[in-house]
């Protein structure tokens, strides 16, 4: 099996150009963001403070998370319900990026995240793919821009999904969980060594998916 590893901040356009450039190959696209979504939304539907260890540890052992598949797409399961929609809020941005700086949490998610990878050809995208998840992985991407535009276009994304949203909030809840996502004890986002580093500022999307084509045409072989 080949794996693709993308990693990168909040909003570097990770998830767009990786659907579309694992598309173009004939992979699957793994958004493992969702996986810390749906652990977030569930403590936040238990009441439970996201980023308080104490109090989201024991319920971890409710929590049945899956991935399914439906023509390339993907959809996460949350105790047999689809929630791919409802972990698309700010509040469960932020509640993903509680949970995930708990041990505990990154370690439930390890094993469903190295399975997918090992039964198929995966494009996965993450924070911590090419460092700690597939570490083996034959490509690994850290996919960047500043962010400013990055709040940009998750501002613009949000406005066409009809949410009533604020740019500075937009820009400052961004920072903050660059900042949480950085500075965690595990597995906190940085590139990892063998990283190729892609800065898509002031790319249109298609500049973007076309040079992540190209990187990985000329690093991989696909049949
Ligand atoms: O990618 P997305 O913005 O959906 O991720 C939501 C949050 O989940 C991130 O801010 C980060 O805290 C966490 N996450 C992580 N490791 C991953 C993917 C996401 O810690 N591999």
């Amino acid at each position: 099996m080949t794996a693709i590893a993308i990693d990168g901040p909040a909003g570097a356009g990770k998830s767009t150009i990786a659907r579309c450039a694992a598309k173009a190959i004939g992979f699957i696209y793994v958004d493992t963001g969702a996986l810390y979504r749906a652990i977030g939304l569930y403590m936040l539907n238990r009441g439970v403070d996201p980023a308080k260890a104490e109090e989201v540890r024991p319920l971890l052992q409710e929590v049945r998370i899956s991935l399914a598949f439906e023509d390339g797409e993907q959809h996460v399961l949350l105790c047999g319900r689809d929630v791919s929609q409802e972990i698309r809020t700010p509040q469960v941005s932020m509640a993903a990026s509680g949970v995930s700086a708990i041990p505990e949490v990154r370690s439930f998610l390890f094993s469903l995240q190295q399975d997918i990878a090992k039964r198929n050809n995966v494009v996965m995208d993450g924070r911590d793919i090419g460092t700690v998840v597939l570490p083996n992985a034959q490509l690994k991407i850290f996919l960047t821009a500043s962010p400013e535009e990055r709040a940009k276009r998750r501002y613009e994304e949000m406005l066409e999904k009809g949410q009533k949203v604020d740019y500075n909030n937009v820009l400052s809840d961004l920072v903050t969980r660059d900042y949480n996502d950085s500075h965690r004890a595990v597995a906190p986002l940085i590139p990892a060594e063998n990283a190729v580093i892609v800065d898509t500022t002031g790319n249109t999307l298609e500049q973007s998916v076309a040079q992540l084509i190209s990187i990985i045409q000329n690093r991989i072989n696909i049949d």
